[in-house]
């Protein structure tokens, strides 16, 4: 049976998409790290050095599919109250270096956000080395993927697995293990739209590692941005790079995420503090993650951290930098007084 809604019109066939050829005005090629060029201006707020100048490096989508990006890009574009948002969000998880926990992020903020109500979904932007599935549990479900839908094999709605926990999560994986496809920005815009067409509030992207092709298709789509980082020198010069990366591409809403904290070795002077990372790189912070073993469990067992029954430090980090991620508080966890941070959420679950 076939979807006759948005999902339908997804039903690609390759010839009917534009080629690159079409979408781009004597830009650079396709794995050139910067866009060709954005209409957009940077924010007055942007804190680093852009260097975009103006037009469209692919056409405007027919549909309006993002935001209007100076609303968005005051100061902190981070915040949407459920019933205020007006369009979907697209945010993509990136960090340069791998293994920093971009994917950990993706599956617990998506999850979270899920949570708090909002639909979502999750795509494993990463072609031939996808690993979102495993984290949530979802590996045996995926039949489709998105280069099916480009293929023409199957319909958006058959390769969107729905989370059975939270219906209101969807997992989109681009393709199989060692699958090669020749996957362009123009696809990935296409897909963001046909996303949102079904009603998705929130896309989150979970970039590939690096900063070559399949870095430039992941963010293709995105408005917003979030670099997962650790606190050590190789991960931040990576972050730093691939923020400068994503202003050059008219990213400008940026937010970091600092990941595997330790505060014991902070106090020993042995690691970088969160607030000497996040002044480092001049990103506003979103929330840090302290390392923790459960999230090695978790990863095992297929089942997000936030949605343990007695939820570990990491899990309320989390927790917490989805909710700043909707605009819903404004505190941190305090990685070195946990206890502070959790009778904080207590007393929210009561206030709320
Ligand atoms: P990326 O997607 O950036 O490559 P992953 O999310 O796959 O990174 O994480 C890489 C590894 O680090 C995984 O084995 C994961 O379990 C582990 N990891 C990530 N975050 C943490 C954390 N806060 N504490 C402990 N281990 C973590
Ligand atoms: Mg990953």
């Amino acid at each position: 049976m076939h979807a006759t809604g948005p999902a339908a019109g997804l039903r690609c066939q390759p010839v009917a998409l534009p080629t690159l050829g079409q979408r781009v005005r004597g830009g650079p090629a396709q794995t050139s790290a910067v866009r060709p060029s954005s209409s957009t201006q940077a924010p007055a707020s942007c804190s680093r050095r852009c260097s975009s100048s103006s037009g469209l490096g692919y056409q405007q989508p027919t549909r309006r599919l993002v935001h209007a990006r100076s609303a968005e890009t005051e100061d902190d574009g981070f915040t949407a109250a459920p019933n205020d948002m007006q369009e979907a969000r697209i945010i993509v998880i990136t960090s340069g270096k791998g293994g920093v926990g971009k994917t950990t992020s993706s599956a617990n903020l998506g999850m979270s956000i899920a949570r708090l109500g909002y639909k979502v979904c999750l795509i494993d932007a990463d072609i031939g080395l996808r690993n979102l599935d495993l984290l949530l549990g979802l590996e045996n479900r995926i039949l489709y993927t998105a280069i099916d839908i480009l293929d023409g094999e199957c319909r958006l709605d058959q390769a969107l697995i729905r989370d059975k926990r939270w219906k209101n999560l969807s997992l989109l994986s681009m393709s199989r293990n060692r699958q090669r496809y020749n996957v362009t920005r123009a696809h990935m815009v296409q897909l963001c739209e046909a996303i949102i067409a079904l009603g998705y509030q929130f896309i989150i992207l979970d970039c590939p590692a690096g900063i070559d092709v399949g870095f430039i298709n992941a963010i293709s789509p995105a408005k917003e941005s979030l670099i997962v980082t650790t606190p050590e020198i190789t991960s931040i010069r990576d972050a730093d790079r691939v923020a400068g990366l994503l202003e050059a591409n008219g990213i400008y809403n940026v937010k970091l995420l600092v990941n595997r904290v330790r505060p014991d070795m902070i106090q020993k002077n042995d690691m970088m503090s969160v607030k000497d990372v996040q002044e480092m790189l001049g990103i506003p912070l979103l929330g840090a993650i302290p390392e923790d073993p459960q999230v090695i469990i978790s990863t095992n067992r297929g089942e997000p951290l936030v949605l343990q029954k007695q939820l570990s430090l990491s899990g309320i980090a989390f927790e917490n930098a989805a909710r700043r991620l909707i605009g819903k508080q404004d505190y941190f966890v305090d990685l070195n007084n946990p206890h502070k941070g959790l009778f904080q959420k207590i007393g929210e679950m009561f206030s709320n």
